[in-house]
């Protein structure tokens, strides 16, 4: 999977600083972005975020392309609705290489492995044979499996993506979406280090568990993890590595 920061909002911490500063001073957000201070801006940032008052980091918002994932993984992404999507479509675009994610308990299997590659293999030539006798690729694509590869574009406000990494790094999020999710994250730490200082999986933005008899029981570690990123996109091995354990 490829997952880059196309566009943000422009100097995303000052707008959220300026608008936070609207709120409780006498003077305006125009007169304010002369005499913006950035360090003093940062405190006011980090006090909002701990506080909850999230509505004012919904004017900072970030549009990411990604590359080669699931269906599986863009069918669970597309539930979060305060967001905008555009998505490879099926029906406009002819395939002629069927391009799939191997699940890594199936890559790791060689018997699973034979049988999902033999069946992704029939799946491509029943499809074109379908688009050689003429069936529209509307309907062609209905042989298609989850693992079918696609593309998408997200964007999303700072409130709506700590909200989706609460729920999607949490190790109990299938791998496929809490790899997205993370990456994600790394992309607008280094954007917004103020923003998502603290961003990451429930236990991390809570400081406890919400799960109950399903939680992973490794709030520590994972804690440390996050809260020690940096945003490197080499830091995704550290972030897999934590459900594998
Ligand atoms: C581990 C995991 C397992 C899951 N398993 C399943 C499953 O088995 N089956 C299944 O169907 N789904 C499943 N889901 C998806 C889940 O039910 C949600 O659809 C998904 O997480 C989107 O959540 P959301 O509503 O919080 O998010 P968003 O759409 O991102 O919304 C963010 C927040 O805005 C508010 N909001 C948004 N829309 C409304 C609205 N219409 N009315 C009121 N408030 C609103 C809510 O506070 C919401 O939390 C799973 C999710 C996770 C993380």
């Amino acid at each position: 999977m490829k997952v880059k920061l196309i566009a943000h909002t422009y100097d995303p911490e000052k707008i959220v600083g300026i608008s936070a500063y609207t709120s409780i001073s006498e003077k305006g957000p125009i007169a304010k972005m002369e005499e913006y201070d950035n360090e003093k801006g940062k405190k006011i940032i980090k006090n909002l975020v701990s506080y909850g008052h999230h509505s004012v980091i919904e004017h900072a918002t970030f549009t990411f392309g990604v590359e080669g994932i699931s269906r599986t993984c863009t069918h669970q992404l597309v539930r979060h609705r305060i967001a905008s999507y555009t998505q490879q479509s099926q029906r406009y675009v002819k395939f002629t290489d069927l391009d799939y994610v191997t699940p890594p308990t199936i890559q790791r299997h060689e018997e699973a492995k034979k049988i999902f590659h033999e069946t992704m293999k029939k799946t491509a030539e029943a499809y074109q044979k379908l688009i050689d006798i003429g069936i529209p690729p509307e309907d062609a694509r209905f042989v298609f499996s989850n693992a079918a590869k696609s593309n998408i574009v997200i964007t999303m406000n700072a409130r709506e993506l700590l909200h989706i990494f609460r729920l999607r790094c949490c190790l109990r999020a299938q791998w496929e979406i809490r790899e997205l999710a993370n990456r994600m994250l790394l992309e607008v730490k280094k954007i917004a280090p103020t923003i998502f200082e603290n961003a990451g999986p429930n236990c991390v933005q809570l400081g406890y568990c919400p799960e109950g008899k399903f939680s992973c029981g490794k709030i520590q570690k994972i804690t440390e993890t996050y809260k020690n990123l940096k945003g490197d996109s080499d830091e995704i091995k550290k972030l897999i590595a934590l459900g594998e354990d």
